[in-house]
């Protein structure tokens, strides 16, 4: 299967092979096959075509504005030092080459400036992309001591806001630090640095017949270390759980450029507090992390997909206490998409065929992981079939070997990319009760429309649609919002609404991605004023200067 690789240089989307760039940058990595229209036959009920081959050209679009003018209530901390000669003198006495990136124009460093969704820029100066961790400890020793701002950098594939600069900080990339340093085949734990991208590291592993705990769209771009930093859920969380359970040990610079070196190999150490826990989740605000130690099961030896058409929200509830009951331990994902989220992929992909031809107001991706083959497959057959029998499902197809199982995921796997089409897109990420986890897409819709900000069709609007996705597994809701400019009016219209309607149905404003800049004044939403005080000692206590990623999280 061919590849479509996503580059975003510029404001262009660029289209060539799967990796690394002519020029070393890594690149946003998505699959998307497309291949002319088939059929093969399945089980009785399913049928798949398939798809898959040719590469596809996407048009280039605006740059972000910058977020000192998209923001103008936000103020440049003038404590903190501007760059000057002197301090690059410094870094070059320190690093190669290779490892400074300086941009006088805009452009140079735009990769770096600007975040994936396009929303937020900085004008950061200055790139430092160290190869070891030594490095990444003089440089923070050295910041701290004449107070010049850092934002850590990993993938930059973040949906807060909080991998890029919001002024001038100096961006400290992990890219060059990207060496898996062991495995262990009995425990199955890996050592790696930080800045090894999430999509090698699970190749690395699956060589060794083990799978990466974690999965998600932005595997070909973003980093170990970076999915410790937001605490990301992903794809496997179901199965697998959270990153508070399988990192079993980290290597961090702290800001004043201390290494606490804490990468066990053990599961068990209850010697103490659990400090690495502090880290997780911590965007880059207490310190840099380096290295990471992570336990990762065995890659299951048999896998199904099957993507389903289904009538209304109640059944995709019905449907998942079924899968969780009937397939209970070998289902390893529950992903459900809105028709408009599908619509949108369809868009994308131009001719690829949907999977399933006629369309439904919801759709459903199951996953299965197991031991055994025959075993799963009986069971996944029983289960649809009986699906099917009590009508929670009307239409569906199961994926017959690897190629088509990658196609099925694609339908869900793309719709980030997707959304961003028209030029940006708002997206709020929460958790919130079963019952009422579409209610808020709902609501959001008619906010909208009643606003006069959202169409589909007329180009004057906005907003396109409101779009609502997620793993239902966990609780997790995708409200994206794709649009065609960046607006304050829209903005004001969606927030603090959606944060007030999470709250009043006890969820969480952020399930998965962070706070970053995007929800630092709306955190108390979710975390009390207790909570939120000891965060900020936390953060004061390992951070005095407040050099690490500064205006965001707390
Ligand atoms: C298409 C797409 C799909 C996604 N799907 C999911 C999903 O299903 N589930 C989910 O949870 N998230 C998802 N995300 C967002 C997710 O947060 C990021 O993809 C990933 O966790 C960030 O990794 P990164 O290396 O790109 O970090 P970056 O974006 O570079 O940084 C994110 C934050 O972590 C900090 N940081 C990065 N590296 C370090 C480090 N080494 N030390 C200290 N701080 C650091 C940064 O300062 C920043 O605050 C998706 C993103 C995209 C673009």
């Amino acid at each position: 299967m061919s590849s479509v690789v996503l580059k975003r240089v510029l404001g262009l989307r660029r289209v060539n092979g799967r990796g690394i760039s002519p020029d070393g940058v890594r690149m946003l990595g998505f699959e998307c096959g497309r291949r002319g229209m088939g059929e093969i036959g399945s089980s009785k009920f399913w049928k798949l075509r398939v798809f898959g081959g040719q590469t596809q050209r996407y048009s280039s679009k605006a740059r972000a504005r910058a977020t000192a003018d998209s923001h103008p209530d936000l103020k440049r901390d003038e404590r903190f030092k501007r760059l000057s000669k002197e301090d690059l003198e410094y870094f070059r006495s320190i690093l190669s080459e290779q490892e400074i990136l300086e941009g006088s124009e805009e452009e140079d460093l735009a990769f770096y400036n600007e975040d994936w969704m396009r929303k937020y820029r900085g004008n950061s100066k200055l790139v430092l992309r160290p190869k070891t961790t030594e490095s990444v400890s003089h440089i923070l020793k050295y910041c701290q001591a004449k107070r010049l701002a850092v934002v850590p950098q990993g993938g930059n594939s973040g949906l807060v806001g909080g991998s890029v600069p919001v002024f001038d900080e100096i961006i400290l990339n992990l890219s060059q630090m990207n060496r898996i340093r062991e495995f262990d085949d009995v425990s199955g734990i890996l050592k790696c640095d930080a800045g090894v991208i999430l999509e090698n590291a699970d190749m690395h592993l699956a060589e060794k017949g083990f799978i990466f705990p974690l999965d998600l769209g932005a595997k070909g771009s973003c980093h170990v270390g970076g999915l410790v930093a937001t605490n990301a859920g992903g794809l496997r969380f179901l199965r697998y759980g959270s990153l508070h359970g399988n990192v079993i040990g980290l290597e961090v610079v702290l800001p004043n450029g201390d290494i606490l070196d804490s990468m066990h190999g053990l599961r068990k150490d209850n010697t103490g507090y659990d400090l690495k826990q502090l880290f997780i989740g911590s965007e880059g605000t207490l310190g840099v992390i380096t290295g990471v130690s992570i336990l990762c099961p065995p890659r299951p030896l048999a896998s199904n997909v099957c993507f389903l058409g289904l009538d209304s929200y109640e059944s995709v509830q019905k449907l998942f206490a079924k899968a969780k009951k009937e397939l209970n331990e070998i289902v390893s994902a529950f992903e459900f998409m809105d028709l408009a989220s599908q619509k949108l992929v369809k868009e994308y992909l131009k001719d690829v065929p949907h999977p399933l031809a006629d369309e439904h107001p919801f759709y459903v991706l199951i996953e299965t992981s197991g031991s055994n083959k025959d075993h799963d497959d009986e069971k996944l057959e029983g289960f649809l079939e009986s699906a099917m029998e009590q009508e929670l499902v009307t239409d569906g197809v199961v994926a017959q070997d690897e190629t088509e199982l990658r196609n099925l995921w694609n339908w869900r796997e793309l719709i980030p990319e997707a959304t961003t089409m028209g030029g940006g897109v708002e997206k709020y990420d929460v958790s919130l009760p079963l019952k009422d986890l579409y209610s808020l897409v709902e609501a959001v819709s008619s906010r909208l429309e009643k606003h006069g900000l959202s169409s589909i069709d007329d180009p004057s609007k906005p907003v396109i649609c409101a779009v609502g996705f997620g793993h239902v597994g966990d609780n997790n809701l995708h409200l994206n919002i794709p649009n065609r400019e960046y607006s304050q009016r829209v903005w004001a219209v969606l927030e603090p609404f959606v944060y007030e309607f999470v709250a009043s149905k006890q969820g969480s404003i952020s399930a998965e991605h962070g706070i970053g800049l995007h929800k630092k004044k709306y955190l108390g939403y979710s975390k009390n004023e207790q909570e939120i005080k000891l965060m900020k000692q936390f953060r004061s206590l390992f951070d005095p200067a407040g050099i690490l990623n500064p205006y965001k999280y707390v």
